[in-house]
């Protein structure tokens, strides 16, 4: 008798759980650490955190984690260079504060792990 069934792959710890949430949320579409904060509940800055580990760890499975760099609404700044996940608060060039967030997504994963 042999076990044909595949084992449902299951998180070893919470953190996986919202890690394995927030890539299904990006493989939808571009979202922004607000929006995804809101989707899963969780603070901004904790959403961030995710998002550069679920970077490192996508290199090795040859996705990629895209980001649409923020960008100032009032002079059209592009934040392009920003490492950061979270929202640049103030543009350096004309001081404002209307920035529109950075959005993310990703991109290149070839059908598998796609839950
Ligand atoms: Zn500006």
């Amino acid at each position: 008798m042999k076990k044909r069934e595949r084992e449902p792959v299951i998180p070893r710890t919470a953190q996986e759980t919202t890690r394995h949430a927030l890539m299904a949320l990006l493989l939808e579409g571009p979202m922004s650490a607000k929006e995804i904060s809101a989707a899963v509940s969780l603070p901004e800055k904790e959403v961030a955190s995710h998002l550069e580990h679920i970077r490192r760890s996508l290199q090795a499975t040859g996705a990629l984690l895209e980001v649409e760099p923020a960008e100032c609404r009032s002079c059209g700044f592009v934040f392009a260079k920003r490492e950061r996940m979270t929202s640049p608060g103030k543009c350096p060039l004309c001081r404002e504060e209307a920035i529109s967030d950075p959005l993310f997504c990703i991109r290149g994963v070839e059908g598998q792990e796609a839950d």
